[in-house]
């Protein structure tokens, strides 16, 4: 489904990303995890051609889509994206959060549109907060509307960046529930968090990110069981 091959970037003189390659097979879960400014947000921005990459190339579905700006709106349309604070639109409702794109992008109508919001906010398990603003939702509801919102457009592929970490400790587990069962489901995911639990439920690959190299990837088991190399033991090690 996606294949990065030796990614390089830069921003100025500091080199962020020094020839990441990694892969996600069809119906896998890759989680990435490594220290504060290892490169991981920077690493999902190019996947989904919101930073350009400077080197390498990135394959997705077969295609290579570095640099390929032309398709930037088709392809952000097939890989979602959730981000860290949920970017939601704060003057829209839940629903029309959700409404926007499938009515703009994909032409349903205004009736379709609120018949897969609210589908989608059921799947979210948020059904009762169609109509609430996103400043009338807690922390774990807006990521959760936020979720939706990204599987509005039906993506083939979803990227989350560290989903949970702006989140109170008792919201952390109904977001990465919803994300587990995405995942147990089928939904092909590359997710930045350092929710080892997650990992150990939903990942079927783990990725170490360090200093803008990917220096580990391992099974989950393999992971799980203790086999990694030193340097992701030591950061697992300060993280559990
Ligand atoms: P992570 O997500 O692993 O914490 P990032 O990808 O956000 O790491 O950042 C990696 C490095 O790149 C950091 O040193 C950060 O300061 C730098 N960086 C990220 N985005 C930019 C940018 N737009 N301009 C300059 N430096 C950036
Ligand atoms: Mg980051």
């Amino acid at each position: 489904m996606l294949e990065i091959v030796g990614i390089d970037k830069s921003f100025g003189q500091s080199r962020i990303l020094k020839g990441c390659s990694l892969d996600v097979r069809r119906g896998e879960t890759v989680v990435l995890i490594g220290p504060s400014g290892s490169g991981k947000s920077t690493l999902l921005r190019c996947v989904n051609l919101l930073e350009p990459a400077d080197g390498g190339d990135i394959f997705f579905e077969g295609a290579n889509i570095t640099g390929d700006f032309a398709n930037a709106a088709r392809i952000r349309r097939e890989i979602g994206m959730v981000f860290q604070n949920f970017e939601l639109f704060q003057h829209l409702s839940a629903a029309q959060n959700i409404m926007l794109a499938p009515m703009k992008v994909l032409g349903l109508s205004r009736a379709d549109a609120h018949d897969v919001a609210l589908d989608l906010l059921r799947k979210v398990r948020i059904s009762d907060k169609a109509d609430a603003f996103p400043d009338e939702l807690s922390g774990g509801q807006q990521q959760r509307v936020a979720i939706a919102r990204a599987l509005a457009m039906k993506p083939k592929l979803m990227l989350y960046d560290e989903p949970t970490s702006a989140l109170d400790p008792e919201m952390i587990r109904e977001v990465l529930d919803v994300m587990a069962d995405l995942s147990a489901e089928g939904m092909t995911s590359l997710v930045v968090t350092h929710e080892m639990g997650f990992a150990r439920r939903a990942a079927d690959k783990i990725v170490f990110m360090e200093d803008g190299r990917i220096v580990e990837t391992a099974s989950s088991e393999a992971f799980f069981g203790g086999s990694v190399n030193e340097r992701a033991q030591r950061f697992l090690d300060q993280i559990l």
